[in-house]
């Protein structure tokens, strides 16, 4: 499942072939997504300029010239890719190579061609008046984007306190903070000396301020996402760059699947794998308290 830093890889490099131009064609060669692509779909976005491509938590936003927003999810394993040439036979990655699972293709006035393939069709495209974007219910409630001014330690601590649940699972928990996955919390979570296990109130006293661990926390968590959009997001699975190639920042996980590997602090502790809410976390017991 693609996090923040993966979706907006994706955006970087998709803005340059999208923004500006217009969609002068628009193939929906399967519409069975998480929720079937609209019938109205082609006639509400062909002839229509992307004034914009944006990014709210794991959802992409083109915003068109008629005033729809396009709000685009990958799901598990979509992937976009851009090519002039649309034809079967050209593959830019492993896992578009079956042109079967093309479910889309914009043919832009630039002469750019951008396909979205997704062999799971977890993800979804879907039309949005702008004028209703506060309503959709995909995006209402979502929290703040942890990479903006808003999502501070004041905020946090704000959200967390009286929570009786982990500080993992508050930070897992979108409508605290939105984008933010597995991977990223356990990282976080390393590099801020924080027990995944912690109660998530013991960032916030009484009053609902920040203290001491918030701060660092909220540095921690800034700090990774930039880390990992630098690296071109983490290929586990499915995630590619629109030009193919892997993320690299998978290569540098300090704790997210290592378990058994010594701690990379040296501490001399073990980096441990435990599970919560069904999901397994990465951790070092004796230096993350
Ligand atoms: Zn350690």
């Amino acid at each position: 499942m693609p996090e923040l830093p993966e979706v907006e890889t994706v955006r970087r490099g998709l803005a340059p072939a999208m923004e500006g131009a217009r969609v002068d064609k628009v193939e929906v060669r399967h519409r069975g997504l998480r929720w079937p692509i609209a019938r109205d779909f082609e006639k509400r976005v062909e002839g229509k300029t992307v004034d914009g491509l944006g990014r709210r938590a794991k959802y992409l936003t083109a915003d068109l010239s008629s005033g729809d927003v396009l709000v685009m999810h990958l799901g598990m394993s979509g992937s976009f890719r851009i090519g002039k040439d649309a034809k079967p036979g050209v593959y830019y990655h492993e896992k578009s190579k079956s042109t079967a699972h093309d479910h889309v293709v914009f043919h832009m006035s630039n002469g750019q061609t951008i396909t979205y393939n997704d062999p799971r069709r977890f993800g979804s495209m879907k039309l949005v008046p702008r004028s209703n974007i506060d309503q959709e219910p995909l995006l209402r409630g979502l929290g703040p984007e942890p990479l903006g001014n808003a999502f501070d330690a004041a905020m946090l601590a704000q959200a967390c306190a009286g929570k009786k649940t982990s500080l993992k699972a508050a930070l897992l928990d979108q409508r605290v903070v939105a984008g933010l996955g597995n991977i990223y919390v356990c990282e976080a979570l390393f590099r801020a000396r924080l027990s995944p296990k912690r109660r998530a109130s013991t960032i916030a006293d009484r009053a609902g301020r920040p203290n001491e661990r918030a701060e660092v926390l909220v540095t921690a968590v800034k700090a990774v996402l930039n880390d990992a959009i630098k690296a071109g997001g983490s290929s586990l699975r499915d995630h590619r760059r629109t030009d193919g190639s892997l993320g690299d920042f998978q290569h540098t996980f300090l704790v997210y699947d290592r378990e058994g590997k010594p701690c990379p602090a040296g501490c001399k502790g073990t980096v441990k794998r435990i599970v919560q809410a069904g999901r397994s976390t990465f951790y070092c017991p004796s230096c993350q308290k």
